[in-house]
């Protein structure tokens, strides 16, 4: 594809939105670079569900196939009773991939994270750069220069805020706007498949919902281990960070009444294998951009993770951040086509996924999943920018 702009892109944060990014921007000719507070750049241990909409954005990035072959095309979604097990919708994989075209990927976090970095690194061996933390930044009619808490600076003719929902960037641009607690703690481990009792395997995915509570488990790399994710209302979070370490038994507790199998999952999570945190939750803004600097993933759009779609809309961001540059004369009107683009829709999957919080936690109240909303159709290698 023929450039029309020359750029030089400067992305804060080396998550999977991110490296997408890098990645989208690398195969249409621009130079990129990386920087990632972390002191090594990888991706935690956790489970994440990429949909069809998401899956086509790596196709284009030319990695999909080499995920496929690492994860898990899960057969079978079913929404269980939180207190019996006893399946109340089960929805085919095959059903989904024959509605919109492209089955969904139970995927390890790493796995996606490594063939996006392996990718981007076979561009540019030298575009990652590790340990800088960004914490402000300058802008004049030229370019954005970053500053870092090691006192380091980098400079570039744009920056991208890629840093999660917690963004640094974010906070910099809009100062009287802060992340919040979401009223929502977080249970999170992967199980070896040996201590997966044997009626939660055959079920393949088990979602339960049960009031103020929600508990989900899926298979993960051809069925090596089982992703466990439970999400609890609570009043109040305190402390900071996102794998503080948690005990099988507080797990336990708070999904008393819960199915017997289930809860025999949580007893045998292993030893140093269990995490929680506090979701954040921010209002979504009126615009992403500031001059020569926009964001993209959590950092433009965080969502709670009730649809399943925060990784999905980074990936999507991120390839129409690269049709965006590649469509355009200059950097405004990238940052325009690129905002045009994703806002609406960042901003409509943000509202969703609060809702359908709400509603999952709710017996009462009937679930509407990201493929029952439609968000599964979307093309982002085709829609307009
Ligand atoms: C329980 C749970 C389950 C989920 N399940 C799904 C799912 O099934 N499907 C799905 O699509 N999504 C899911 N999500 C959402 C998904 O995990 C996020 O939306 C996604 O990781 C966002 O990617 P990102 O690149 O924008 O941000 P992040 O993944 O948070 O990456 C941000 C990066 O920026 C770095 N960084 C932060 N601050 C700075 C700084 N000051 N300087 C430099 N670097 C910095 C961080 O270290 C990190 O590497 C889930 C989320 C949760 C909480």
């Amino acid at each position: 594809m023929t450039r029309k702009i020359e750029a030089k892109v400067m992305i804060i944060g080396a998550g999977i939105g991110g490296m997408a990014a890098a990645l989208a921007l690398q195969r249409r000719g621009f130079s990129v670079a990386v920087y990632e507070r972390s002191k090594e750049i990888r991706e935690v241990g956790a489970g994440v569900i990429i949909t069809a909409n998401a899956r086509r954005a790596l196709r284009d990035l030319g990695v999909d196939a080499a995920l496929e072959a690492l994860s898990n095309t899960i057969e079978v979604f079913h929404t269980c009773h939180y207190e019996t097990g006893a399946i109340l919708r089960a929805v085919p994989n095959e059903e989904i991939r024959q509605k919109v075209g492209i089955a969904s990927l139970g995927v390890h976090r790493a796995d996606l994270h490594k063939v996006l970095m392996d990718a981007v690194l076979a561009n540019d061996p030298d575009c990652l750069h590790a340990n800088c933390q960004f914490v402000g930044l300058e802008q004049d009619s030229l370019g954005v220069t970053a500053r870092f808490s090691s006192g380091a600076t980098a400079r570039a003719d744009v920056l991208i805020g890629a840093d999660g929902n917690v963004s640094a960037v974010r906070s910099f641009l809009f100062p009287d706007e802060a992340p919040k607690f979401a009223g929502q703690v977080a249970f999170r481990s992967l199980i070896p498949d040996a201590l997966v009792p044997e009626s939660i395997r055959r079920r393949v995915s088990v979602m339960s919902a049960g009031p103020g509570r929600y508990l989900l488990s899926y298979p993960l790399r051809g069925g090596e281990i089982m992703n466990l994710v439970g999400l609890v209302q609570s009043d109040t979070w305190e402390e900071e960070g996102w794998a503080i370490p948690a005990t099988n038994e507080e797990f336990v507790k708070a999904y008393a009444g819960y199915e017997p199998d289930l809860l025999t999952l949580i007893r045998n999570i292993p030893e140093n294998n269990l995490f929680k945190w506090g979701l954040r939750d921010r209002e979504p803004l009126k615009t992403w951009t500031v001059g020569r600097v926009t964001m993209l993933g959590d950092a433009a759009h965080p969502m709670t993770p009730f649809l399943g779609q925060g990784a999905c809309m980074a990936l999507e961001d991120a390839l129409l951040l690269g049709r965006a540059f590649s469509a355009s004369q200059s950097v405004s009107e990238a940052f325009r086509r690129y905002e045009d683009a994703r806002r609406p829709r960042g901003t409509l999957v943000q509202l969703s996924s609060r809702e359908e919080g709400l509603t999952l936690q709710d017996p009462n109240k009937r679930r509407r999943t990201a493929q029952d909303r439609g968000l599964l159709d979307y093309d982002p290698a085709t829609v307009p920018v």
